[in-house]
């Protein structure tokens, strides 16, 4: 189905704290498939078996089935690039526990790029390639950050865009009010913004990592593309939403107090909204439940699920990646994240071409 959302899992490699503590690797994929082992199970190994478009095996370098980032963005992103150009929206977002491997995956580190990066110089590329007399492009990008329900802008380092607020157009869906929006002509801007934005981001540290992020960041790219062919005009547009989510982890694995607990209360509510959305929303899809009325998705019950309203469910090429530990020590969480995305491989949108005639 055109309309399904696709869901990609990635193992990274150990990190020094679960080699400190000597952690077994308790994941293995083969082919599409994503096996987790308990090895403490009372029944000895148990095995979780799950298939997913893609099971990327990240673990270590040296390894002959070793994914790396170009490889993602050969899957991911030419898919993203393709619905873009052809004038479809498009999503990708990262989820799991802090410290699995969402950023990395999304935005990269050092010469390990990630997908958004790979997606903008693509997008620019194709730009190039493809305008002509007959076809112009206009790009425009923001970047914003969801935290403790507020969103800022992240683009901009004026007060007073830190808690705009989510307005719905009737025609094109939800947006944020006030958003600064940055006109693009290669890719040298938007890497500016990029920068700038990813300095914006609000860390802090938490018990599960240092530089942990616990809050949602939406990085948008807006696109047209006006052409005049025999004397029609036409214009198609694109919106793709990048997002890289908090981390997913229950806050009491992550020892939280105080303000920290709060804000883990308000990460949760985006999060557990975007389960609840996720469950509602394979369910609508699942064929036996059709004849079933009033699937309500609760889409404005969080701040996160009401801006990707569209993204979840409705006109968007939507992919979710998941990232996971391949360490025993988290075992639960990684079974979590698993499940969670064997449920949004069940979910299947409605994209559509963004097309004017006779702009
Ligand atoms: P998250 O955003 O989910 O909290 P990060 O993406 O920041 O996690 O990853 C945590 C650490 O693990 C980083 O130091 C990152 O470089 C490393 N890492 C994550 N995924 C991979 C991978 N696939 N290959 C190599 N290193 C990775
Ligand atoms: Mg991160």
């Amino acid at each position: 189905n055109a309309g399904a959302v696709r869901v990609a899992v990635r193992v990274r490699p150990m990190n020094d704290r679960e080699k400190k503590k000597k952690a077994e690797c308790i994941v293995e994929m083969k082919g599409t498939q994503t096996l987790l082992h308990n090895k403490d199970s009372p029944g000895g190994d148990d095995v979780k078996r799950f298939t997913f478009d893609h099971s990327y095996w990240s673990y270590n370098k040296s390894d002959a089935h070793y994914t790396p980032q170009e490889q993602v963005f050969k899957d991911l992103g030419t898919d993203v690039l393709d619905a873009a150009f052809e004038g479809y929206n498009a999503c990708v977002f990262a989820y799991g526990q802090t410290g699995a491997g969402k950023s990395y995956t999304m935005m990269g580190y050092g010469e390990e790029i990630g997908l958004i990066p790979r997606i903008c110089e693509g997008i620019f590329e194709r730009v190039v390639a493809e305008t002509d007399e007959t076809t112009k492009f206009v790009a425009t990008v923001s970047y914003l950050e969801i935290y403790n329900e507020r969103v800022r802008d992240l683009l901009t380092n004026s007060p007073a865009k830190t808690q705009l607020k989510v307005r719905e157009h009737p025609k094109t869906g939800p947006f944020v009010d006030g958003l600064s929006v940055h006109e693009v002509t290669d890719f040298e801007q938007i890497q500016e913004l990029m920068d700038l934005g990813n300095d914006n981001r609000t860390t802090a540290a938490t018990g599960m990592n240092d530089t942990s992020s616990r809050s949602h960041a939406v990085f948008t790219i807006e696109f047209k593309q006006a052409s005049f062919v025999a004397g029609i005009p036409s214009e198609k547009s694109s919106k793709i939403n990048l997002v890289d989510l908090a981390g997913s982890e229950r806050t009491s694995a992550t020892k939280a107090t105080g303000q920290r607990l709060v804000e883990g209360g308000n990460i949760n509510k985006s999060l557990t909204t975007l389960g609840l959305c996720i469950s509602a929303l394979a369910e609508r899809s699942s064929p036996s439940k059709k004849k079933k009325k009033g699937h309500f998705i609760p889409y404005r019950d969080s701040v996160l699920t009401w801006l990707l309203k569209e993204s979840l469910g409705g006109n968007s090429k939507t992919i979710m990646v998941a990232a996971i530990s391949p360490a025993n020590i988290n075992y639960g969480e990684t079974l979590s994240t698993l499940h969670y995305a064997n449920r949004a491989k069940n979910i299947v949108n409605k994209p559509i071409v963004n097309e004017d005639e006779n702009v």
